[in-house]
């Protein structure tokens, strides 16, 4: 086709922003040709590849706004390592009907069992289902709320929290927060309530979130909201990575 057919196509895909098509329709259009393919399914084939590939970069949008720290899957996790999670319901969850029913999920277990590598591959099933994901560690959470607070932009940083359909705090316990702190943070878990879907790591058993919390009232109505509507994996056991260094070590002896 003459080249100024070509340019001139080119310069209206641009207009309209269709960047996909004006990248394929000549190798589509040659393609057509010698299959024998009639205008229609090759301007099907041609919009079709242009909504799947805006499909693909709107998830990798959400999932770089969602701030994981890595990218974990649940592809690269061994199930058979710790038998007491239940791999149907972890699958069910990545299915993301809980976030529309705006569930809540804790995992809650010893350090190195898998809680944020779940976490993240939880969140990236809902980015992938079209859905606004943050991901926070609670110290990053709680000191985010602080510097809001002093810069006068927590409202700002609520409502952006607010939007996201799915907030992870991960390892809640780590770490002790101030009295301010844990009145943002409970500020933030308080607003999600039955409202939006709270996914919430920590190391330590429910029992001893008063540490975290400081004081039983404030403990009391935090666990009662979180855990109503609540998935709760317990993931209690040897810590992966131990388990594999030792196994590497081993594996160099022998050799
Ligand atoms: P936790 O948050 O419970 O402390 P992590 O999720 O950070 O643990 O896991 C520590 C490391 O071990 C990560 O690199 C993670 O990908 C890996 N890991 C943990 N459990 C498994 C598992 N069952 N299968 C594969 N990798 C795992
Ligand atoms: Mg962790």
């Amino acid at each position: 086709m003459a080249d100024a057919v070509i340019d001139l196509l080119k310069a209206h895909f641009r207009q309209l922003r269709l960047p996909t098509m004006s990248q394929e329709f000549e190798k589509l259009a040659r393609d057509a040709a010698a299959t024998n393919q009639n205008y229609f399914q090759f301007l099907l084939r041609l919009t079709e590849l242009e909504l799947g590939n805006r499909a693909a970069n709107a998830i990798a949008t959400r999932i770089k706004n969602a701030g994981f720290p890595v990218l974990k899957d649940f592809d690269t996790f061994d199930f058979s390592a710790l038998p007491q999670l239940s791999k149907p319901k972890v699958l069910e969850l990545a299915r993301g009907e809980w976030i529309e029913y705006k569930y809540n999920c804790c995992l809650v277990g010893t350090q190195g069992t898998g809680k944020t590598h779940i976490a993240i591959a939880l969140g990236q099933a809902a980015c992938r289902q079209g859905l606004r994901v943050c991901f926070f560690t609670a110290a990053e959470l709680v000191s985010q709320l602080e510097k809001a607070q002093k810069q006068y932009t927590l409202d700002k940083l609520l409502g952006q929290l607010e939007r996201a359909h799915l907030l992870i705090c991960d390892e809640l316990g780590y770490v002790s927060f101030s009295r301010g702190g844990v009145e943002l943070l409970f500020r933030v878990f308080g607003d999600r309530y039955e409202r939006a879907s709270l996914l919430v790591t920590s190391n330590l058993p429910f029992s001893d979130w008063g540490q975290i919390f400081q004081g039983e009232r404030m403990t009391g109505a935090l666990l009662d909201r979180l855990t109503h509507r609540c998935h709760i994996f317990e993931m209690n056991g040897e810590s992966y990575r131990f388990r594999e260094s030792m196994k590497s070590k081993k594996g160099r002896k022998s050799a």
